[in-house]
């Protein structure tokens, strides 16, 4: 910027005034861009192919697709710590070391979990607080992994993975680590993580009996995380639960406590699984804020 020669015979008192008053409104604003806002980053964890639609208690025809995605998302709180949401389908170790997908039954998986948190800078000891909507296994592949983190779950989902019985979808060695985690057990209640109202734990059983969503609430609007209170979206019209839901006429319940809020605040509903809907969003490194 060129400063005429005039303008320095000015008073200093005035050229402060005259750029003062000017440059305060551009100051304001880049302390209000400066000011860290809540983000979320979305992670690839693999996919589920080749489900049959009976599994779901649909007809072939009566569905689009039964191909699945399997996802996780990080949430970094700009004071508060880091939230975890889900853990993939399989544990990092499991993975080829030169980057080849790694096929399992009907899932494949190319992304560690590790290498996504890596590539934006952090790794599983960055994490403080880890949650899952429910303790099926493609969402505990990592969960051994987060045992330092403060463990966030419903009793009734806990009481199932201690209990030392077999159940379906359930794979005990992917979170036995998590038996001594420091965890904070919830009865049937929501939760808010930060304590600011940003990241809220809703409950939402039926699935799993302590089966859980997350309510984010992000700058530019609030995402709800719905985790497997649906697999597929012809579920939300016709009501229908899979042939392996805990309980359905919870889940019932729990669909309509979930759509009712989804109503009052707004929020985009992330189905945990749906292709669709992921084919629409930017995985890490990019993010939502
Ligand atoms: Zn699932």
């Amino acid at each position: 910027m060129k400063i005429s020669k005039n303008l320095l015979c000015l008073p200093l008192t005035l050229v402060t005034l005259l750029f003062g008053t000017l440059l305060l409104p551009l100051q304001a604003d880049a302390q209000t861009a400066a000011r860290p806002k809540l983000r979320m980053y979305l992670f690839d964890n693999g996919q589920i192919n080749g489900l049959e639609a009976s599994v779901f208690n649909f007809k072939k025809e009566e569905v689009k697709s039964t191909d699945f995605v399997v996802v996780s998302e990080l949430i970094v709180h700009p004071t508060k710590g880091i939230l975890l949401w889900e853990s993939g389908s399989v544990p990092d170790a499991k993975l080829p070391a030169d980057g080849s997908p790694y096929h399992e039954g009907v899932t494949t998986v190319t992304k560690s979990l590790a290498s996504q948190l890596k590539a934006i800078g952090y790794s599983y000891k960055d994490i403080k607080y880890f949650a899952m909507s429910h303790l099926h296994s493609d969402h505990s592949g990592n969960a051994n992994s987060l045992a330092h983190a403060r463990w966030i779950v419903q009793k009734a989902d806990r009481d199932m993975m201690f209990a030392g019985k077999e159940q379906r979808v359930m794979d005990a060695g992917l979170f036995s680590e998590l038996k001594h985690a420091d965890t904070l057990i919830l009865n049937n209640e929501d939760y808010d993580v930060f304590g600011d109202g940003s990241v809220r734990i809703i409950s939402a059983p039926g699935h799993t009996p302590g089966h859980q969503v997350l309510l984010v609430n992000l700058a530019s609007g609030p995402i709800l995380l719905a985790g497997d209170l649906y697999h597929l979206p012809e579920e939300i019209t016709t009501g229908r639960t899979p042939t392996f839901e805990f309980d359905p006429a919870t889940s019932a319940v729990s669909r309509a406590k979930i759509q009712a809020l989804v109503k009052t605040t707004g929020a985009k509903m992330w189905i945990g699984h749906d292709k669709a809907t992921h084919a629409a969003l930017n995985f890490s490194p990019k993010f939502y804020e």
